[in-house]
């Protein structure tokens, strides 16, 4: 499946310094929301009006440079105040079947988006505007808290996902980059929810259907609707 390809290839070129990270044990995950007050924060990420976003691509090709940690700009033991920040994560996954499975997969890697809470890492996702902020608490500062051990703790949910091959969590704190990512953010989301509507039995009819400008502007997604009706 290649329906985010031009996305993926994009955030590349915008993204391209970005430096791989030493892999680290994966920092502990509370495994429920955590509450840090403001006045225990240390700064937040996407705060203050930074700005911020997150999305998630999907592919079946290769992953270039394989899976792992990456990051363009400050880690966290270098901030000292609220910054941008954007985290992209790219997948690569096994074909995605019109069956079961298949929506099982996209709820899946949608639900690890939402539901990964380091400690000391407090994460507000706003699926309206694309954005997620983080406070990060003082003492997960003083503990060490960096993008390496956070990103560990991602791959380690989204390699648990039936079906993914390997995962690339790229964290960016380089202002101009996250500005240059946020308008991906919004096709992602249109072609996320076009492909389910597709693995939901959407009827093949183009001309009365609303999914169309997504399907006119995405390489190969009425291919893979209209193909699948024929098979
Ligand atoms: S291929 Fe046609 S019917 Fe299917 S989602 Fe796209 S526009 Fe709608």
């Amino acid at each position: 499946m290649k329906l985010y390809d031009a996305i993926i290839n994009a955030t590349r070129d915008a993204a391209g310094g970005a430096k791989r990270l030493p892999e680290r044990p994966a920092w502990p995950d509370l495994g429920r929301s955590e509450l840090v007050m403001q006045r225990d924060a240390a700064f937040e990420l996407g705060g203050s009006g930074c700005p911020s976003v997150n999305y998630t691509c999907v592919t079946t090709s290769a992953l270039p440079g394989g899976e792992g940690v990456f990051l363009l700009g400050r880690d966290l033991p270098e901030l000292k105040k609220d910054t941008a920040f954007a985290r992209i994560v790219v997948l690569q996954t096994e074909e995605i079947s019109e069956d079961d499975e298949g929506h099982d997969m996209i709820r899946s890697m949608e639900y690890v988006r939402y539901h990964v809470f380091p400690t000391g890492y407090m994460v507000r996702v706003s699926s309206t505007s694309y954005e997620e902020q983080v406070r990060v608490s003082k003492e997960a500062v003083k503990r060490g808290i960096n993008f390496a051990a956070v990103g560990a703790a991602y791959l380690e949910k989204y390699r648990a996902v039936k079906g993914v091959k390997a995962a690339q969590i790229v964290f960016i704190t380089d202002e101009a980059v996250v500005k240059a990512l946020q308008p991906n953010a919004k096709k992602v989301e249109d072609i996320t929810k076009t492909l389910s509507h597709i693995l939901d039995g959407l009827p093949t009819d183009c001309s009365h259907c609303t999914l169309k400008p997504v399907c006119d502007e995405v390489e190969g997604m009425k291919e893979m609707h209209l193909g699948r009706k024929k098979s």
